[in-house]
């Protein structure tokens, strides 16, 4: 996937982010969120700054991200006719580089800071709002976070995806139920597992509260190898969703080699 983002990367890709200067929330610091030093811009971050984060192409394939789509569902020729939980599941920036290191900083802010790191969060709102612009059609019934177990939630004090998931409810004006879908195992770090150990690790691990609506956004903070969204989207299908989209900041390249082109969220 990274040759597919670093080729996209031509000059011209620059208005692109420009145009994204309107849709920023007023309320953040003027200057950039890494350097501190220059106003910023597209982003939370000053245009250099900017720049260092790994951006997926925005004419990939609404499902794997990994190549150009042509269809006009926005596919690419391996996922059409793919048999997947969820529709589509965006993206707007690789997980490489700086981005790894926001998000890390946002879901593990420094103990005693009393709440969130003020400036990864304020990137990673705004590159969550980046990957909700690309989603089209119409805006969800409903927004769902990726829940944490109980056990988590209580050691980490919040749960990353659903604080995404506020900011996309808000903007969209739809509701946002943090406790639509609960984690019932605890189970074990996806990090390191291969695609099927994952798989069998989150198998089971959900369950829906009450009639879930047709149309929902499942948010995340990374997506890898898309099992734990599979199974999260699994669990709202059966209990009545019918399009489920997957709106998450970043996409890894599984250490740079290609995701499998059948796309990493349809299984
Ligand atoms: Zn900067
Ligand atoms: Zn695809």
């Amino acid at each position: 996937m990274l040759d597919f983002v670093r080729g996209a990367l031509a000059p011209g890709f620059a208005w692109l982010r420009a145009g994204f200067a309107g849709l920023l929330d007023l309320a953040l610091p003027p200057s950039c969120a890494a350097c501190g030093a220059c106003p910023r811009s597209a982003s939370a971050l000053c245009p250099s700054c900017d720049a260092r984060l790994l951006r997926i192409p925005r004419n990939g394939c609404a499902l794997c991200q990994t190549v150009p789509a042509t269809d006009p569902d926005g596919l690419c020729p391996t996922c059409i006719g793919a048999s997947g939980p969820f529709a589509a599941c965006i993206a707007a920036v690789a997980f490489a580089g700086d981005v790894e290191d926001w998000i890390h900083r946002f879901k593990y802010p420094v103990p005693g800071i009393g709440g969130l790191d003020p400036a990864p969060w304020a990137v990673v709102r705004e590159l969550v709002r980046e990957s909700a612009a690309r989603v089209s059609g119409p805006s969800p019934h409903l927004i769902v976070p990726v829940p944490l177990h109980p056990r988590r939630l209580r050691q980490r004090g919040f749960n990353p995806p659903a604080r995404l998931a506020r900011v996309l409810a808000h903007d969209r004006r739809t509701r946002v139920d943090p406790v639509a879908l609960e984690r019932i195992r605890d189970t074990p770090s996806q990090t390191g597992l291969a695609r099927k150990e994952r798989q069998r690790n989150v198998r089971g691990a959900f369950r829906a509260r009450g009639r879930i609506p047709p149309h929902v956004w499942l948010v995340d903070d990374v997506v890898t190898t898309g099992s734990t969204l599979a199974e999260a989207a699994r669990t709202l299908r059966r209990s009545g969703a019918r399009r489920i989209v997957c709106v998450c900041v970043a996409r890894t390249a599984l250490g740079g080699v290609p995701p499998s082109l059948a796309g990493p969220c349809t299984r």
